[in-house]
């Protein structure tokens, strides 16, 4: 279940993000995972709930985008989403296409908690 350690690998990114922006805490991290990319929506899931509870930010919450698989058409240049696994141009019928979205699983929002801005003497 190599989810584990995406998962592990993630939280970490997160963590480094946190200190870069000074903050307290992690609130809400939010993930795209694409049909192509390998990775189980379901089985993230589980592993952050899992290692989440270890963390810094045991009360984060996790949002998981799963997004369609999208594609260009190296042929005639069309865009279009690919149902169903079929790599095949919708406008030219050309097989000849590159996967522009869906293969992914990455870090797109993380929201965090920063310090209470100082109250100015009275
Ligand atoms: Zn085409």
């Amino acid at each position: 279940m190599h989810e584990v350690s995406l998962v592990r690998s993630l939280l970490n990114q997160v963590e480094r993000l946190r200190q870069a922006h000074g903050g307290t805490t992690v609130t809400r991290i939010e993930v795209e995972i694409g049909p192509l990319s390998g990775v189980e929506p379901v089985l993230v899931r589980e592993a952050f709930d899992l290692l989440v509870a270890d963390s810094d930010w045991p009360a984060a919450e996790l949002v998981i985008d799963e997004v369609s698989l999208s594609a260009r058409c190296k042929q005639c240049d069309a865009t279009f989403n690919i149902e169903s696994f079929r790599f095949e141009c919708p406008q030219c019928g050309s097989r000849a296409v590159n996967v522009t979205r869906g293969d992914q699983f990455r870090l797109l929002n993380v929201t965090l908690e920063t310090p209470q801005p100082m109250e100015s003497p009275a």
